[in-house]
């Protein structure tokens, strides 16, 4: 049987323990999965440095042979053609992402027909975490250690 590969795209600007939980229980559905970060390096709007949130994944993954971290500035679903993955892994939290990822799927799903989306549902204990709260609260000097798998400064 082929590997199962899926992609985990996002922007993590961060990468929170709610994504961590969508990674961790999509191990158990997927040979490899390969988070991997929207950047554009040409629009500098992140706020989390992009080289910081590689090398805090790669610390948060290196005893986990199966996740792999890239960053990447194409169509999510040339990505998934160019490294041979059959699947996109997102996470849904409520409505809001449920309407959000339901038309970015169909779109994936006519640039890349062989490409099937797979949503795991939020663990409610993550439920409300998102990398947009985490910014704003890390603007103005707040702890936000709590909402991320690993330590930042
Ligand atoms: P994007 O900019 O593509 O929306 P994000 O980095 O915000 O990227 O999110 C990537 C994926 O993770 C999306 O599928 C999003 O719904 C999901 N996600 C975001 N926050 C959480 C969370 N707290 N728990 C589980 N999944 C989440």
């Amino acid at each position: 049987m082929p590997k199962r590969i899926a992609i985990f795209p996002g922007s993590f600007d961060p990468f929170t323990k709610g994504h961590h939980d969508i990674v961790q229980r999509g191990l158990k559905i997927f040979d490899e999965i390969v988070i991997a970060i929207g950047y554009n390096s040409k629009k500098q709007n992140r706020y989390f440095d992009i080289d910081l949130m590689v090398n805090k994944l790669e610390e948060t993954f290196q005893n986990e042979s199966k996740v792999s971290i890239i960053v990447y500035n194409k169509l999510t679903s040339n990505l998934a053609k160019d490294l041979g993955a059959g699947f996109l892994l997102r996470g849904l939290r409520n409505t809001t992402d449920f309407e959000y990822e339901n038309s970015i799927a169909q779109v994936n799903k006519y640039l890349n027909e062989g490409l099937e989306s797979v949503f795991l549902i939020t663990a409610p204990e993550y439920a409300a975490i998102s990398s947009t709260i985490i910014r704003e609260v890390h603007k103005f000097r707040g702890n936000v250690d709590e909402f991320l798998p690993y330590t930042i400064e």
